[in-house]
C-alpha cells in the first residue's frame, strides 16, 4: 500500500478577534489549501494570507536632532509585506529627523509603492 503525504502544512491562532481560534491549515488534492479550526469566514481569509501573503503593522523608532528625545517612535500606517521588513526596518535605523516632528506625521511616504508609509506616533518639539 503506498503511504499517503501529510497534508498538514501548519497551525496558528487567528487574532482577528479576541475568540482566538486555533487554524489549522492543509493541503487538498489539488495542492490548494484548507484551513480548518475557524468560526467565521475572516478566520479562513486570516490563515490563507497567511500562507499566501504574511503581513504585519511594523513598529521602530527613527533618529532625531532632538537633544532631549533622540529616539521617535513610529508605525506604519497599513501592515507591510513580511518579506519587506527587513529592508525598511534597515532604511529606518540609517535615518534622522529633523524636529519638529508631529504625532502623525509622515516621516517615510509609500515605501516601494507599496502604499505603506511610516508615521511618527508622538510629538517631539525643538
Ligand atoms: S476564526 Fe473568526 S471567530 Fe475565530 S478568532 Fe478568527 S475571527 Fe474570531
Amino acid at each position: 500500500m503506498e503511504k499517503s503525504e501529510n497534508p498538514f502544512v501548519r497551525s496558528m491562532v487567528c487574532i482577528m478577534c479576541p475568540a482566538s481560534c486555533r487554524l489549522e491549515v492543509s493541503k487538498g488534492a489539488n495542492g490548494e489549501y484548507l484551513v480548518s479550526g475557524n468560526n467565521c469566514q475572516g478566520g479562513k481569509n486570516y490563515a490563507l494570507n497567511e500562507m499566501r501573503d504574511p503581513k504585519r503593522i511594523v513598529t521602530a523608532v527613527v533618529r532625531s536632532d532632538s537633544k532631549i528625545v533622540p529616539c521617535i517612535p513610529v508605525k506604519t500606517d497599513f501592515p507591510l509585506k513580511m518579506t519587506l521588513i527587513d529592508d525598511l526596518l534597515s532604511e529606518l535605523f540609517s535615518m534622522k529627523v529633523t524636529v519638529p516632528v508631529h504625532c502623525g506625521d509622515v516621516l517615510l511616504r509609500d515605501y516601494r509603492g507599496t502604499g505603506v508609509s511610516v508615521l511618527a506616533t508622538r510629538s517631539v518639539e525643538k
